[in-house]
């Protein structure tokens, strides 16, 4: 449920009508605009008289929000919420251009991409240290000693760092990362999304191979609930019957989502397609339906990267897909933040 409150309204008034709210038990979650202020109820509000609400005079409107998403859902919070670390940021008309390996592989790997991709115009350099593999027998990813390679590369560039958690136990080795990201395969671990709902930490959440959008929207809401509002989420593509590609780029996600969610919602170009070539024309796409960043593979010798060579573009090719993007940004009203 939720309260328009209107602009004129005494802060004495609506703070007494937030402990009368709080005092049934629910949880109150305010979003102040311009002009109004929305009072998100979440909870059992069943029991709330809604023509009690109404008549009092700094009431505007009160509206049932049917969808099980609450903190997640725009009419929560009408504006979109800028999501992003160290000056690079994703929502309200910023876009986050994130870039750089599918995984950590050696010191001189990640500190020579992450200087190319910085010049090309990343903000945010991405680098998987612990991998989630379809098998056992392939790379697993260089761990802890992966961690520390990325935070050597922030040091030398000056980059914010993403790097996805695969289990709860890893946390506290993420401290030094500014982003965390939560893999496509672990979308629906609860306990792992509820412990990021403990956190400080922008979590990039990444839709699962097989799941809706409202489960993504829920899965947000897990971390949410917990305290944590800062979340990306990402569109990374979905398994459908067509074998041409490694999973089918569902664009609609992107415009779907920005009309019931304020969270910033960027596009992985790179795992939708799995094939490098088609990584540009999917960018440039996901910009015009009105993503708030990309996340893209690079590296610089696609043909021997440990994981997802195939998808990974080279450098001079972020660099080329980087003054197209500008140009579909600037009829979108973005800029690259
Ligand atoms: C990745 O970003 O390297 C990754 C494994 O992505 P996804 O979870 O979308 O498959
Ligand atoms: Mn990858």
């Amino acid at each position: 449920m939720i309260i328009i409150i209107r602009a004129d309204a005494q802060a004495e008034k609506r703070a007494e009508l937030t402990d009368w709210v709080r005092g049934l038990g629910l949880d109150v979650h305010l979003s102040e605009g311009a002009d109004t202020t929305v009072m998100g109820l979440v909870g059992d509000t069943s029991r709330v008289d809604i023509d009690i609400l109404k008549a009092l005079d700094i009431v505007k409107d009160v509206l049932r929000v049917s969808e099980p998403y609450k903190k997640a859902n725009r009419k929560f919070h009408p504006a979109d919420s800028v999501v992003g670390a160290g000056g690079c940021l994703a929502g309200g008309g910023k876009f986050a251009l994130i870039a750089g390996p599918c995984s950590v592989e050696s010191e001189a790997q990640i500190v020579s991409v992450a200087k190319k991709v910085k010049a090309a115009g990343a903000g945010l350099l991405r680098g998987g240290a612990y991998k989630p593999r379809s098998s056992p027998y392939a790379f697993q990813g260089l761990k802890e000693e992966g961690l520390r390679l990325l935070l050597l590369a922030k040091k030398e560039t000056g980059l914010p760092v993403v790097s996805e958690i695969t289990a709860v136990t890893q946390l506290p080795l993420f401290g030094g990362v500014d982003i965390i990201q939560v893999g496509a395969r672990n979308m629906q671990n609860f306990e792992l999304l509820k412990e990021l709902g403990r956190t400080d930490k922008p979590i990039l959440l990444k839709r699962g191979l097989s799941s809706t959008l409202e489960e993504l929207l829920m899965s947000a809401e897990y971390i949410m609930a917990g305290g944590n509002e800062r979340i990306i989420l990402c569109e990374r593509g979905i398994r459908t019957f067509e074998p041409a590609t490694r999973n089918t780029l569902d664009i609609s996600a992107v415009p779907w989502l920005k009309e019931r969610t304020h969270l910033p919602v960027i596009v992985d170009p790179s795992h939708a397609s799995g094939i490098s070539r088609l990584v540009p024309p999917l960018s440039l796409a996901a910009a015009a339906a009105g993503a708030d960043g990309l996340i893209i593979e690079v590296h610089e010798d696609p043909a021997r990267a440990l994981c997802d060579g195939p998808q990974c573009i080279k450098p001079d090719e972020l660099l080329e897909l980087v003054a197209k993007l500008d140009t579909v940004l600037t009829l979108t009203g973005k800029a690259r933040a």
